[in-house]
């Protein structure tokens, strides 16, 4: 009996063991995959980082904010990014009811709808609801995987990570904005745009819900190609709508009586996109660059006055037979913006039609010059009125000569400019130094710092170094903005690049000047103008500005073809006139605004031009540069022979004298009342015949005159003591 009890006990608590062991496996079993479904989550990746690396269509706008290009994206999606509030609410709601009624209740998986279809696919035996919610839509999109149960538990632990991390609104303009349209179309605003020409704020009732319907099968509904199918689908939306409360049957039957669709005509590929004027092209390009990763692009572009100066560079090229090319670069002074780029005049043309000529490196002619002038009446060495010499030159071999092989000899630097006469320019730089020149053109960006200045030398007034259009107006723009320099912007808003003073505010004001001095033909307005050509008429420049607007002109054949036609005079002026007169057609340039206070009257010799000297006979007044030492003239100390004071008395010997008695000498020279000066001490004007004492040792005698016109006379001599003899 004791036997048996026990071994019950023992049977019993066996039994006992067993059970808890099975209960505990049960639990484990149960909760395990509980567990695991809650914490899953928190193992997996953001989904909306892949979403937001998706950068959709850029947009390109001219100056007034007008669109002139639209460039999809990367993988060549038409995809807008807009704001949730930018969407019509009603299409969110037929889109709402059509693929996640229960959206805002969920947290990324819909339980309900789920076993719904889990029981429906186990009636057909395989998968023919996914019961996905649009978070796990939006998962989908983000990483497409086959259909799998599998894939599914993934993409639904993904869409619970997504709600976490953000607000169902987030979640659902995301979705609306990378939601599938058919073909490339993708985002609620590119379908819009591509099916019916509207925003998608403004999508009436019937295309709202037509569009609502496209995602379930994208290409199969595309209303453009199969509007009958869409339409059709359209009516399954409204019913689930219906069916949702959100519409009522009368409304229903209304949208599908009396709502037009309207459907855009253009069934073009790119049915949003404006085509790209290709007179644009380059400015496009070059905003591009500087905004770098923007969605937006607000380009400085003025298309109204980049076809004004693409006319008059056609009308231009008529006239020119065996010419062409051209490219034109306007920018405003005052924002240094660029308001247009012409890199090419034919951008269809096979041969280097593409080719942007604005940026390309080219001789530059004599368009260096006002700034040699300009770095010159920096250093003190010129102004207007400083005589130049216009003769042959030549500095170790290197022997420049005037365009028309003439020269003028003495000539003002103001026209030494303004007719672009090589000897005077070559001279100043010869004073100034290739060196200083150098650096100062690398300050405004017309050479590269690496640039060795002993290849180029003289030659460089001349500007044999190359130079891009677009570099060479910005430089001249420096002029108009009184000495600063500053890189010129494509892209229309402040221009943050570092501004840097170049030139002194009375040099700019003088140049501008001078170079508005000759009138530019045709021209109805004052205009500052320069013009160049290359050596061996390659290029015909003319760079040109008025207070508002810098143009540039370069005339030539892309592959360096010279033609007899290639001189900046008569090519490349009259497209400058042409471009300005009609930019300017309904107003006027503001006038020129000079402050005389930037360049004061002052004394200069008239000989020289210089700061005149007491030899200078001849003196006038001229304009001068505030703040700049002008130097002095060299040209009238120089003294002829005849005129020369020669000290008459004392002589130039030995004087004797007793007992340290001094002695009393005549001063006299061969001109009256000269200044005189004994052992370095200032006496006076003295007249003729006067006495001065003179006590034992050497002395020196000065005599200079007061006016300077006769070179002065020193002499030395000694007074010795007489010793007498016993
Ligand atoms: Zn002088």
């Amino acid at each position: 009996m004791m036997l048996m009890g026990k071994s019950t006990v023992l049977l019993k608590f066996k039994l006992h063991k067993r059970t808890i062991r099975l209960c505990l496996g049960a639990c484990i079993a149960i909760l395990a995959p509980i567990l695991a479904w809650i914490v899953a989550p928190c193992f997996c990746d953001d989904p909306m980082t892949i979403i937001n690396r998706r950068t959709p269509v850029r947009t390109f706008y001219d100056i007034n904010g007008q669109v002139i290009h639209m460039e999809p994206t990367y993988d060549f999606q038409w995809r807008f990014d807009i704001p949730l509030e930018d969407v019509s609410p009603f299409a969110i709601r037929a889109i709402l009811d059509t693929e996640d009624t229960r959206f805002f209740q969920h947290g990324g998986v819909d339980y309900r709808s789920t076993i719904r279809a889990a029981c429906q696919n186990l009636f057909h035996r395989k998968i023919v609801s996914g019961a996905s919610t649009i978070s796990m839509q939006l998962v989908s999109i983000s990483k497409p995987r086959k259909r799998s149960y599998w894939n599914k538990i993934l993409q639904a632990t993904e869409a619970r990570r997504l709600e976490q991390l953000h607000s169902k609104d987030e979640i659902l303009q995301a979705y609306l904005n990378h939601l599938p349209f058919g073909g490339k179309i993708y985002g609620i605003q590119a379908a819009s745009q591509a099916y019916f020409g509207v925003n998608a704020s403004q999508l009436n009732r019937s295309e709202a819900t037509l569009l609502a319907g496209i995602p379930q099968r994208p290409n199969a509904f595309k209303p453009d190609k199969y509007l009958q199918r869409a339409r059709k689908r359209q009516i399954t939306v409204l019913n689930l709508m219906r069916r949702n409360n959100s519409i009522a049957q009368d409304e229903l039957i209304d949208i599908i009586k009396n709502e037009p669709l309207r459907m855009t005509k253009d069934r073009s590929y790119y049915p949003i996109a404006p085509k790209i004027n290709p007179i644009h092209t380059h400015f496009i390009n070059l905003a591009r660059q500087e905004a770098q990763n923007s969605l937006h692009i607000n380009c400085a572009i003025d298309t109204q006055a980049t076809h004004l100066i693409h006319k008059a560079l056609v009308d231009q090229l008529n006239k020119l037979p065996d010419v062409n090319d051209a490219a034109a670069v306007l920018i405003h002074n005052s924002s240094r913006q660029c308001r247009a780029i012409i890199g090419t005049v034919d951008f269809s043309n096979p041969i280097d039609g593409q080719v942007n000529a604005a940026t390309a490196i080219r001789s530059a002619g004599s368009t260096l010059k006002p700034f040699i002038f300009l770095e010159s009446m920096d250093a003190g060495l010129i102004t207007a009125d400083t005589i130049l010499n216009d003769a042959k030159i030549n500095f170790s071999g290197y022997a420049p000569g005037n365009y028309d092989g003439q020269y003028s000899g003495k000539i003002r630097a103001a026209e030494a400019l303004a007719f672009s006469l090589n000897t005077p320019a070559v001279n100043l730089l010869k004073q100034i130094t290739t060196q200083r020149m150098i650096r100062k053109l690398n300050e405004i960006d017309l050479v590269s710092s690496r640039i060795n200045h002993a290849n180029h030398g003289l030659a460089l007034a001349l500007g044999t170094v190359g130079h891009s259009l677009l570099n060479l107006t910005n430089a001249y723009s420096t002029i108009p903005n009184q000495g600063f320099f500053q890189k010129a912007t494509f892209i229309n808003q402040s221009n943050n690049s570092p501004i840097s003073i170049a030139f002194s505010r009375p040099a700019t004001q003088l140049i501008t000047q001078i170079l508005t001095s000759r009138e530019l033909p045709q021209a109805t307005f004052p205009i500052a103008w320069k013009t160049g050509t290359s050596t061996g008429n390659h290029d015909a420049w003319c760079i040109a500005f008025t207070p508002e607007y810098t143009i540039g002109i370069w005339v030539g054949n892309k592959n360096g073809k010279p033609s007899a036609s290639l001189v900046g005079a008569t090519a490349a002026i009259p497209p400058a006139v042409h471009a300005l007169q009609a930019i300017y057609k309904n107003s006027f340039p503001k006038p020129w605004e000079y402050d005389q206070q930037l360049l004061p009257l002052n004394k200069i010799c008239a000989e020289s031009g210089l700061a005149p000297t007491p030899a200078c006979k001849k003196i006038k007044l001229a304009q001068t540069l505030l703040n700049v030492p002008l130097a002095h003239c060299k040209k009238c100390t120089r003294f002829t022979k005849q005129q020369q004071i020669t000290i008459l008395s004392p002589k130039h010997n030995t004087y004797l004298t007793e007992d340290d008695e001094p002695v009393t000498l005549n001063l006299e020279a061969n001109l009256k009342d000269v200044i005189w000066f004994i052992d370095g001490q200032f006496i006076g004007t003295l007249p003729n015949g006067s006495t001065h004492d003179f006590t034992p040792g050497r002395h020196t005698i000065t005599a200079v005159d007061p006016n300077h016109n006769a070179k002065s006379h020193k002499i030395s001599f000694a007074v010795d003591q007489l010793v007498l003899e016993d």
